[in-house]
């Protein structure tokens, strides 16, 4: 885009945290005040964006500006003022945001898990760039530096050390007893100015703020393929037929952008298991004042419940759903190859409505509940439901937002690598930023396009991509076909 002259129209494909708080942003700059705004869904709800399968929506996501990376960091806690305006119809405000706080653990790393099996998770800890430990640690002294700011709205006093094991389940209220198997943690520490919002209702509020400003013409439909012009993409073409043009096109899909852009190399999407247990409104009594619990050396995590629901989940590295790629998928330039094997997509509820998790996913989700919820009687309550939601993850863990190097017009906002939603009130800003050339200097490398010079062949690129910034737990490079197919095996035969 040429940075003193406005584009007359924008598509943005993608209305979940990166596209809506984008389309937002832009009808704010007086720069776009001429610029038609398009936002393109593939939700097939009347009036809803995103879709109900978009990862920006469940029933919550963790607030937290506890990064091991100060950038991060800083920022979440940028965001984290927007989370906090609670008047009524302000972001935090309705139950959309609740300061639970947050305990942050992790296993010593003679704890850490690894497949006895293959060995692989073992590998990738000793190979790792940096431990779940030390992600912790680095944490704590981010959060706490943070406090010492008074701008920064954390409070010192609210921030405290949980030395061992024992002082962990003390703050959780878990039984001391409990086997060493399922001990929540051996380090960490309560940061009481973290929490959680419910991300469906905040998505409805931030869609509503957006929707009101009159600026913004939202349309339902797939994108089957990018068009393009020579060098140049001049729009999408979608599953009706209908083909919308623009000058430049935002590509904001999330897990789905493989499907529409090469990212070998770039980014990959990664499957993420989620259950959800009743509970009665005496033991949602006693759960909701508690804190979020987050073990990044396992990725377990729960948090507390709102609505007679008790969630668990792994932020892990998750299922691979590997696919023959689309001939639709456009190139890293023109006329490069395509990755000619597969392409991880996701597939969830929307497609398949009978999709579980794997039982592997199941099992250690039992763990989590064991481990970190102090009421007995939900030890072996079954789950009523489980999802697969779908990261879009760097090998980093960094955004992915810029410029496509290969085609003219083409801009990308995605890769929110399992913890982008926090930013929704502030990363339109800065993806808006990058549009016009300004990154901010401490997520210049980050967020950046990675060359793709040496990629000559990208066959099967995406499936190298593990992310190892020290905050997953789990096993890399698990395949959902193959996970499920284990727990079919196993079905007893009629
Ligand atoms: C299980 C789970 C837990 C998480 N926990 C946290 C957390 O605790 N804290 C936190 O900060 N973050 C968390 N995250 C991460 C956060 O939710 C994501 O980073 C963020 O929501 C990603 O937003 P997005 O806009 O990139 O993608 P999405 O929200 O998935 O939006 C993409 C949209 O694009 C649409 N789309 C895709 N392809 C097409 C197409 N071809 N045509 C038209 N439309 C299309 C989809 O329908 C969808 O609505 C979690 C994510 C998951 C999955």
């Amino acid at each position: 885009m040429d940075p003193s002259s406005p584009p007359s129209s924008i598509l943005i494909i993608g209305s979940g945290v990166f596209g809506l708080s984008t389309a937002f942003e832009l009808t704010r700059r007086p720069f776009f005040a001429r610029t038609s705004i398009t936002v393109l869904d593939r939700s097939p709800d009347n009036g809803v964006f995103p879709s109900s399968d978009a990862s920006s929506i469940d029933s919550s996501r963790i607030i937290r500006p506890d990064y091991a990376d100060p950038a991060y960091a800083s920022l979440a806690a940028k965001a984290h003022e927007y989370w906090r305006q609670q008047v009524d119809d302000e972001l935090g405000g309705q139950g959309r945001y609740t300061e639970s706080g947050m305990i942050l653990l992790a296993d010593s790393p003679s704890t850490a898990q690894a497949d006895p099996k293959t060995g692989l998770g073992a590998k990738q800890v000793e190979e790792k760039k940096k431990s779940a430990l030390e992600y912790v640690r680095e944490s704590w002294d981010n959060v706490r530096a943070l406090a010492a700011q008074e701008a920064s709205g954390l409070s010192a006093e609210k921030i405290r050390e949980l030395p061992n094991a024992t002082a962990v389940m003390e703050a959780m209220g878990t039984d001391p007893t409990i086997a060493a198997v399922n001990r929540p943690g051996d380090w960490g520490y309560l940061n009481g100015t973290s929490g959680w919002a419910d991300a469906e209702k905040s998505m409805a509020w931030f869609f509503n703020k957006v929707r009101q400003t009159g600026r913004v013409n939202f349309v339902h439909g797939t994108a089957t393929a990018l068009t393009r012009t020579g060098d140049r993409v001049t729009g999408a073409r979608l599953d009706s037929g209908r083909h919308l043009e623009a000058d430049l096109v935002i590509v904001a899909t999330g897990a789905w952008t493989g499907a529409l852009v090469d990212l070998a190399g770039q980014a990959i999407a990664t499957g993420q298991a989620l259950a959800y247990m009743d509970i009665t409104p005496e033991e949602q009594a006693a759960l909701c004042r508690r804190p979020v619990i987050l073990n990044l050396s396992t990725g377990l995590f729960v948090i507390p419940p709102a609505v007679c629901q008790l969630k668990v989940a792994r932020h892990s590295y998750g299922y691979i759903n590997p696919q023959p790629t689309s001939p639709d998928v456009l190139p890293t330039r023109p006329g490069a190859r395509l990755p000619a094997n597969s392409t991880s997509l996701p597939r969830t509820l929307l497609s398949d409505p009978n999709l579980r998790i794997p039982s592997e996913g199941e099992a250690d989700l039992r763990r989590a509940i064991r481990a970190m919820v102090p009421l007995k009687e939900l030890h072996n309550r079954p789950f009523v439901k489980t999802r697969l939601c779908w990261y879009t993850d760097t090998s980093t863990g960094d955004f992915l937002i810029d410029y496509h190097p290969g085609w003219k017009g083409l801009f990308v906002a995605t890769a929110g690598s399992g913890h982008g939603f926090k930013f929704l009130p502030v990363i339109g800003e800065l993806i808006v930023d990058c549009l016009k050339g300004r990154r901010p200097a401490e997520f210049d490398e980050k967020w950046k396009w990675k060359g793709n010079d040496a990629k000559e062949d990208v066959q099967q690129l995406d499936k190298h991509i593990v992310t190892e910034d020290g905050s997953r737990g789990g096993r890399p490079g698990l395949i959902l076909a193959e996970e499920l197919a284990k727990d079919n095996s196993l079905k007893p035969r009629m």
